[in-house]
């Protein structure tokens, strides 16, 4: 019986991720899901990214949170749209709160959503919004273990950013044993190091969700 419940609830999230990959894809809109643990270091990467395309791309944020909107207010402060999501304790964010997102924004003006998701390593992994890609964000205070640990998230995720790299020196996070790590559980995942405090990296990626979201324009009716 529980069984089939989760069964129906998925279904039900698929049905709905399946109409918001329809209008992103309808408007050209790339849309990423980004995960993590709660302080891998999303909002800062968010802040420096949205901060260094916001010139040759129209981006928009939806901020999933479990009460506040401290994150939402971070990313305003850059004058792009940001749409709150507050999921009263719900440990991840679904298509149907995505879905009722996007009718805050104006698709039409856009070329990039990222959609930030609650900080979990578990269960974000396994809902599909509607997005063209996850991405997953270490870091390293976190340890070296993470992607061994929760290892659906580093299969699930096209990208890895793997941030803080400026504490490596003062850790014994060992960066070898997890790009392995990460690169045995999903041989094409492409591995981004990043400071997003220092802005180390912070071009590298940007480059390539910019090459991304020109390749999902080029595609929109
Ligand atoms: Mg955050
Ligand atoms: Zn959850």
């Amino acid at each position: 019986m529980e069984i089939k419940v989760l069964k129906n609830i998925m279904k039900r999230n698929e049905d709905r991720a399946a109409v918001n990959r329809n209008l992103f894809d309808r408007f050209g809109v790339l849309a990423v899901n980004m995960m993590s643990s709660p302080g891998a270091g999303k909002t800062t990467i968010l802040e420096k990214t949205v901060s260094e395309l916001q010139d040759s791309l129209k981006i928009a944020v939806i901020e999933g949170d479990l009460m506040t909107s401290r994150d939402a207010e971070r990313i305003h402060r850059y004058g792009v749209p940001v749409v709150q999501i507050n999921t009263e304790g719900g440990c991840h964010l679904d298509a149907n709160m995505v879905n009722r997102a996007l009718e805050e924004l104006d698709l039409e003006n856009l070329n990039v959503i990222i959609i930030e998701n609650v900080g979990n390593l578990v269960c974000p992994g396994a809902f599909d919004l509607g997005e063209h890609f996850k991405i997953v964000v270490g870091s390293v205070p976190e340890g070296d273990d993470k992607p061994e640990k929760y290892p659906l998230m580093f299969q699930e995720s096209k990208a890895c950013i793997l941030n803080k790299i400026d504490l490596l020196e003062y850790s014994n996070f060992n960066e070898e044993k997890f790009t392995n790590d990460v690169q045995s559980l999903n041989p094409d995942i492409k591995i981004f190091r990043m400071s997003a405090i220092s802005g180390e990296g912070l071009a590298e990626w940007c480059h390539w969700l910019k090459k991304e979201a020109l390749e999902v324009r080029k595609l929109g009716k």
